[in-house]
């Protein structure tokens, strides 16, 4: 294999080091700053709570395989896990919590008081009105996990030298080629930072911007309070603690107090640099609460205590993967003991496969819009991330920092009352206030309310019944140049149709899996627009591209609206030079032209479902496009409208979103993107109907079948033409025949559900041809 140098011998580059020997690749250096393997990085520090339920797949996965790894190497005690309630906002986010596990195979209980005290019998169960058992969590020794990680891979060839420190980094024409330390050279072929908190400063080594926070956190151990080491690990999320046992002492960390950003300059120069000072003061409020919980404390004292430091990042994910700006440098930073395996074992088989065996979209280091790497972004988004630690949030709640990025529509946005989330970054028109609410909406679960109005049914009619105007600007543009075989390399269909056709397609990695979907528009013989899904894209494109392919991103110089209904050709075929009949501009075309003074690249496409246009121009031209249009529509009765309406169209047509219904562990027969034709793919992407009972799952959901686990959901909304939820699913291939019923758990209720031939609506797609 090449010469790797992982720098950091904390748990993730010794894990790191094991998965690769075990890979066969055993030209692997793992260079240590401090002492081995009591480093006085993170890991020394960390008291290894270890609790696997996770919003968010992917990292359940990454945390269950470090459980099962850390078990054989007898580094991990299942002593369970147990999250307790004191509101009932709490004990409704365990239920959802539960379901996590149910969807993501980490199976768990919700308990009653009674059942929490017997499990922790130090809890006043008088606070408390439920809790979250989850039996396979516990305790990891993050050190010893390290040190018999670090020992395998030593026994297969591995070296890890102690007391050395990465001073620079050296690379030749945008590929590394090693690392300098102290006194010693060393080239390699690929280097890892594994420095956890000290990110930062290796990446700047490198020229590769490390968006990650260290931050403080206070954790202490108690005189004696009579616990034990077969109790379980213990989090009280309302108060923002949780617990531990050392004995019959109680460890007891927070992240109730002020949050407290660490300058790397200010670190002490002692054997624990990750060990700060403990700030009574800062505590005093945890303790109390820790005392209410558990009366026992109300007698113990402080025995040990510290402000121990580690990495936050901007949306709580690890920093994963290549980066884009220096080949063969590589980050797994960010990455909890929790998730330290897992990670690792993701990022070998990444190194050496070139692709992870489980999708890793939310980790990629290079998932950022410049903006979002901005040292004052990074700052206050992780800042952020450390006090909601803990919170309950709703998928949709916006991040803290607003107006990163706004289309030139905004303006006219804000006059109509827009209500704004956000995505990446962007702003996006949820819906308008200026639109009017239907006389008498769908009743609706005070959850999927959240961020959401019955002005969306309006919009979403209106679209149906008249035209409607979208803000597509947020849609990732990539700018393609070269030869026709560079696009055609990369995707599964044929691209190389004629000037003014669009294709659907789909970005496929090695293994078949889909990397991203694209719509790719053929502007000129050699020039594309492709729309896309984010960064990422046009990381992959760049990463692929040949000499005399150019590929730029051209999402922020630029701006689109989706103008959509039955009504949209009327509107613009008096404005536009284009001839827009259905003769000459068919489905899935484009063309170039003007709609008033404005330049515009038109594409013929629809993700709700009805006739009309993407339209899109440079920035410059965004407000008088938007008025033009506007103006013109008056006598159509145009209306604008968000993105509630959209997801609600576009699952009423089956329409899917990556990221969300799909991933790179997904190829396109199962997604339902292209027909199986012989193949009998062993799940599917698969749509249902729910009863009409107002509640409406956001996504992420366990489906049964049977009482058993048997898939999750990926997107649901309100189908208004429809009149039911729709959801989508993964499901086995034996469940995905319409008529069969399953259940959706959706809180502590089951929602029954059938499954549906899809689309839903208008199969024939006649709407969007006529
Ligand atoms: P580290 O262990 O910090 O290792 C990075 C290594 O890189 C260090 O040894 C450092 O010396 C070395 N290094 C840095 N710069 C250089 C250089 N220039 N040259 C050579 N070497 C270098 N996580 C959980 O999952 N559960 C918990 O309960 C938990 N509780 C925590 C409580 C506290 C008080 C703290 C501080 C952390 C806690 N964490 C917990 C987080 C967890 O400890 C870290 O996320 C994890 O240990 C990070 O591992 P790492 O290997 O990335 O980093």
């Amino acid at each position: 294999g090449p010469a790797v140098v992982i720098i950091g011998a904390g748990i993730v580059g010794c894990a790191l080091a094991d998965e690769l020997t075990g890979r066969g690749w055993t030209d692997v250096t793992v260079l240590e700053q401090g002492p081995l393997f009591e480093t006085g990085g993170s890991s020394s520090h960390a008291p290894g709570l270890v609790f696997q339920t996770n919003p968010s797949r992917t990292m359940a996965r990454l945390a269950r395989y470090t459980v099962e790894k850390f078990s054989e190497l007898g580094c991990f005690s299942a002593v369970g896990s147990l999250e307790v309630a004191t509101t009932p906002a709490r004990l409704a986010e365990l239920h959802r919590r539960f379901g996590y596990g149910q969807s993501w195979g980490v199976p768990s209980s919700v308990l009653d008081p009674d059942a929490c005290f017997s499990l922790f019998p130090l809890l006043d169960k008088s606070l408390i009105t439920g809790g979250l058992y989850v039996p396979s969590d516990g305790l990891a020794s993050a050190v010893r996990a390290a040190s018999s990680q670090a020992e395998r891979a030593t026994s297969r060839g591995a070296r890890f030298v102690g007391n050395s420190e990465v001073v620079a980094i050296t690379s030749q024409g945008g590929r590394v080629t090693g690392v300098v330390t102290a006194d010693d050279r060393y080239k390699a072929d690929m280097v890892v930072s594994c420095a956890g908190f000290w990110g930062p400063a290796i990446g700047a080594m490198a020229g590769v911007p490390i968006p990650l926070l260290p931050m403080a956190h206070q954790y202490v151990r108690s005189t004696p309070a009579g616990a034990a080491d077969t109790l379980p690990i213990l989090r009280h999320q309302d108060r923002d603690l949780y617990f531990r046992a050392h004995g019959d002492r109680l460890g007891v960390g927070s992240y109730l107090h002020d949050p407290m950003p660490v300058d790397l300059a200010d670190l002490p120069g002692d054997a624990h640099p990750s060990k700060l000072p403990f700030t009574p003061d800062a505590f005093k409020t945890s303790w109390s609460a820790a005392g209410e919980l558990i009366p026992a404390l109300r007698g113990a004292t402080l025995e040990d205590a510290f402000n121990g430091v580690f990495s936050f990042t901007a949306d709580g994910f690890p920093l994963l993967g290549e980066s884009a700006a220096l080949r063969g440098f590589w980050t797994a930073e960010a990455v909890w003991v929790t998730h330290s395996a897992g990670a690792a074992k993701a990022v070998a088989e990444w190194m050496v496969d070139g692709r992870p065996a489980i999708d890793l979209h939310e980790c990629d280091l290079n998932r950022f819009d410049a903006a979002q790497l901005a040292p004052d972004y990074v700052r206050k988004r992780s800042i952020r991330s450390f006090i909601e630690v803990y919170d309950i949030i709703h998928p949709a709640d916006p991040p803290s920092v607003r107006n990163v990025r706004v289309s030139p529509f905004h303006p006219r946005q804000v006059e109509l009352g827009a209500v704004f989330g956000e995505a990446a970054g962007w702003e996006r028109p949820l819906w308008y206030a200026s639109n009017p609410a239907p006389d008498a909406p769908r009743p609706r679960d005070e959850w999927s309310s959240r961020h959401f109005s019955p002005i969306a049914e309006t919009e979403a009619r209106l679209t149906r019944r008249r035209v409607a105007l979208y803000d597509m600007t947020p849609l990732t543009r990539i700018e393609v140049t070269g030869p026709v075989s560079f696009l055609a390399g990369l995707v599964a269909g044929n691209i190389d149709r004629k000037v003014g056709s669009v294709v659907y397609t789909f970005l496929l990695d090695a293994a078949g899996g889909v990397r991203s979907d694209i719509t790719v528009a053929r502007l000129a013989e050699n020039r594309w627009q492709v729309g896309g899904n984010g960064p990422l894209d046009v990381d992959w494109l760049r990463r692929h591209a040949t000499p005399g392919v150019s590929v730029r991103d051209v999402t922020g110089g630029t701006c689109g609206v989706g103008l959509w209904g039955p009504a949209a050709r009327e509107l613009v075929a008096p404005l536009t030079d284009v001839d827009v009949s259905a003769e000459a501009f068919k489905y899935f075309q484009c063309r170039l032209g003007h709609i008033g003074t404005v330049p515009v690249t038109m594409l013929r496409l629809s993700y709700v479902g009805e006739l009309g246009w993407e339209i899109y121009t440079e920035a410059q031209y965004g407000l008088r496009l938007w008025d033009t249009l506007w103006e013109a529509g008056r006598e159509h009765q145009l209306i604008a409208a968000g993105r509630v309406a959209f997801d609600s169209l576009r699952l009423e047509k089956g329409y899917r979103s990556w990221g969300r219904d799909m991933t790179a562990e997904d190829d396109p027969y199962q997604a339902g993107l292209l027909p199986p034709g012989d193949r009998e793919p062993d799940r599917r992407l698969t749509c249902l109907i729910l009863a009409d009972t107002g509640d409406v799952p956001l996504g992420r959901e366990p489906v049964y079948a049977g009482g058993f686990p048997v898939g999750h959901v990926t997107s649901a909304a309100y189908g208004w033409s429809v009149g039911a939820p729709i959801a989508y699913a993964w499901l086995p291939s034996a469940l995905s025949e319409p008529g069969t019923q399953v259940e959706i758990g959706y809180f502590d209720r089951l929602l029954l559900a059938t499954v549906a031939a899809e689309p839903l609506f208008d199969p024939k797609h006649e709407r969007l041809r006529r």
